[in-house]
């Protein structure tokens, strides 16, 4: 029973993570359909990247307006191409995201109005920051040959883009050791599914003790 003296509840924190094509974004759609609060890094940093989005002023004032699109967004061509010339250029974009990221995903996890938030973070493994922030990590696995196929087909990138991006990432044996759970993700989407609808379970009830 709650008294006027507990502390305010506070959602549980599940880190949700895996390589490039291991199916987060299938994994976290299914959380969010089972009424999960998802707060995604990767849409957040898109946000702030918008037209009109928080981060473009700063933006702007470093890189100038070479950087920005017609319409007022991140010209993401042109930063890709000028982040992979100069490491300086990646080094500035980064300092100006990280720390907005960081704070906006914070604000959303405090918002949130379910049991538990999933808190998609694609380098969660090798960010400090946001596995301290974790009740729980779960990690979507899958073989790298699924991988490179689900990426080909979803990006159309080449086998060697795709090795290089997954050679950046924590290895899966990294991954699959600090995960509190794995969803194997190396079959049909159903079986997928039916895995996080077991998580959600699990998850709800856990969140009664956070
Ligand atoms: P991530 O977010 O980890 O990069 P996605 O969830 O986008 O990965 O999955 C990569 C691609 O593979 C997507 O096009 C997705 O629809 C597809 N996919 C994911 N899981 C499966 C699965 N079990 N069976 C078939 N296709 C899948």
């Amino acid at each position: 029973m709650s008294s006027s003296s507990s502390p305010p509840r506070r959602p549980l924190i599940v880190g949700l993570t895996g390589g490039i094509g291991s199916g987060k974004s299938a994994a976290a759609d299914r959380f969010a359909a089972l009424g999960a609060t998802v707060v995604d890094t990767d849409a957040i940093a898109h946000a702030l990247t918008a037209a009109g989005g928080r981060a473009m002023p700063a933006i702007r004032n470093a890189f100038g307006d070479a950087m920005i699109a017609a319409d007022g967004s991140l010209d993401r061509a042109a930063m890709r191409a000028a982040a992979f010339a100069d490491p300086q250029v990646r080094k500035r974009l980064e300092a100006i995201l990280h720390p907005m990221i960081r704070d906006e995903s914070q604000r959303q996890c405090e918002l949130a109005p379910s049991p538990y938030v999933i808190l998609a973070v694609p380098l969660l493994i090798e960010s400090g920051t946001y596995r301290e922030r974790c009740d729980r990590i779960c990690v979507v696995d899958c073989p790298e040959a699924l991988q490179l196929e689900r990426v080909k087909a979803r990006n159309g990138l080449d086998e060697a883009q795709i090795r290089a991006i997954m050679a950046a990432q924590a290895s899966r044996d990294e991954r699959r050791a600090v995960a509190d759970d794995i969803v194997d993700n190396g079959g049909t989407l159903d079986q997928l599914h039916a895995q996080v609808d077991a998580l959600h379970e699990r998850y709800v009830r856990a969140s009664a003790l956070v």
